[in-house]
């Protein structure tokens, strides 16, 4: 049998039956590893030895396992694990070894998870399309000549082609449900302080939150309970009780009210993915919940909002990058502000540039108000639209991209053809809800994802309308590699 073709909760049984060892499931995705991954390009680091070696550990272990005993994961390359490398896709980063565990590390560990690597990214988070690598672009499982999606591209190809079962990515504007659904797998934004992000390298602290991927929604709902929940070390977590998503996962979504925004449906929506979306209108009735069309009017300004805080955010957050504290420190600098000056000229990319440039400029005296503070205002109006529709519905959905995975450098010369691609995804972060990506067809052979968003903290309304969904279409979406 081809271990690396079962999902995590079937590996998970066959290990508490003692009908397999996680050695054996260890060895068997680093194969596929080796197999794959020179034509998809996920990995920016893997961790063999010490793989094997928890393996081992974790099959001694065996009674006193945690809920993902034996189990790997793969990390993206923006969150610290004690030990490995954490470039964020960056030059600037090159060589920097995390000193300590992320929480959610920490989290993963102590329920046994095996990590096997660091994934690749864009630089920074910044990007949809993981071609933002500083080191090579990411390739889409489904077709190599097309992106995976970003920025946590890494993240979703790895699942997509199986070289791992479960992975963490982040989501500022979308980089984890943009990702899925670009590589026909579920990706999950929990509400804006469900899991901490202490050891994952800011972007914009306002609207990151650490993301889940999966190949199936039970697996999602795993993952996400292993990691989620207060911590004292990121005072932005919520102290609320931790839930069990993956015990509570049912597909039972009678009497439900579905919102479906009319505003979603406009320009730059391609007729194949508004065609899946009326498909899944269907299949939400046939599993007896309501779908009503309703207006979310702010829609269109999520995108600008975003990109002002974002960058505003991201501005301030890159500014600990001056090559002393962290980062490669530039040469033959002649004072410590040309040391400042070639460190950060030469360490960053251009996309990152450009972001830390809009950033400065919204937050500098003469446009903080025209800008920043009107950003903030939108952001307000957008989150009461938000909470008012969520009075009297259950969920929203939507696309999650306005098109499949484009090719590898359409959009690269088009900053803003890339900026459009979150523009399903954004008033998600913008509003601090939680938001789910699953696959919900192919359109010429590429995947397609559904965006089932939720209320403040009902990570498990999102998840059992996305597992009722997923059960009625049951989909192949495997690639052919
Ligand atoms: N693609 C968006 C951006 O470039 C989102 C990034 C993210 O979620 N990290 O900002």
């Amino acid at each position: 049998m081809d271990l690396y073709k079962l999902k995590s909760h079937e590996l998970k049984s066959l290990l508490e039956k003692g009908e397999l060892k996680s050695e054996e499931i260890v060895s068997s995705f680093l194969q596929r590893i080796e197999d794959v991954d020179p034509k998809v390009s996920a990995f920016l680091y893997v961790d063999k030895e010490e793989s094997l070696k928890n393996a081992k550990k974790a099959d001694e272990n065996r009674e006193n396992g945690g809920l993902l005993s034996g189990i790997p994961v793969g990390i993206k390359d923006n969150i610290s694990v004690k030990g490995m490398q954490n470039t964020c896709g960056s030059k600037f980063m090159e060589g920097y070894i995390a000193p300590y565990d992320a929480t959610v590390v920490t989290k993963l560990k102590e329920e046994g998870a095996i990590i096997l690597g660091k994934l690749n990214m864009d630089e920074f988070a910044m990007g949809s399309s993981t071609e933002y690598s500083a080191y090579f672009p990411t390739k889409n499982p489904h077709d190599l000549d097309r992106v995976p999606g970003g920025s946590s591209g890494g993240s979703a190809a790895a699942v997509a082609a199986m070289e791992v079962p479960l992975s963490l990515g982040t989501d500022t504007g979308g980089s984890v449900r943009q990702p899925a659904s670009f590589c026909g797998i579920a990706g999950l934004k929990p509400t804006y302080g469900n899991i901490s992000r202490y050891g994952v390298t800011a972007f914009g602290s306002t609207l990151d939150q650490v993301g889940t991927f999966a190949r199936d929604v039970k697996d999602l709902a795993l993952l996400t309970t292993s990691i989620s929940g207060y911590d004292r070390m990121d005072f932005t977590t919520n102290q609320r009780d931790k839930v069990d998503l993956y015990t509570g996962l049912n597909r039972d979504i009678r009497g439900k009210k579905i919102a479906i925004a009319k505003d979603f449906l406009g320009e730059g929506l391609s007729d194949g993915a508004r065609k899946n979306l009326m498909d899944m209108i269907e299949v939400i009735k046939d599993n007896g919940a309501s779908v009503d069309f309703i207006d979310l009017k702010l829609t269109d300004y999520s995108l600008a909002a975003y990109y002002i805080i974002s960058s505003a955010e991201a501005s301030s957050n890159l500014a600990r990058f001056d090559g002393i504290r962290y980062g490669k420190r530039a040469e033959k600098a002649k004072d410590v502000i040309d040391l400042y000056n070639k460190s950060r000229s030469e360490g960053f990319g251009a996309e990152v540039k450009r972001r830390i440039m809009l950033g400065t400029y919204v937050l500098s005296a003469g446009y903080y108000d025209a800008y920043y503070s009107k950003a903030l205002k939108v952001r307000k109006l957008i989150q009461d639209e938000y909470k008012e529709i969520f009075r009297n519905y259950d969920a929203i959905i939507s696309p999650t991209t306005p098109t499949p995975a484009f090719k590898l450098g359409d959009n690269t010369e088009d900053i803003l053809a890339m900026y459009l691609n979150d523009i399903y995804t954004v008033p998600v972060n913008i509003a601090g809800i939680p938001a789910v990506s699953i696959p919900s067809g192919k359109l010429n052979g590429l995947p397609l994802g559904l965006q089932i968003m939720g209320n403040y903290f009902d990570e498990q309304g999102i998840l059992n309308i996305a597992h009722a969904v997923e059960q009625s279409l049951n989909l192949d979406m495997t690639p052919g590699l």
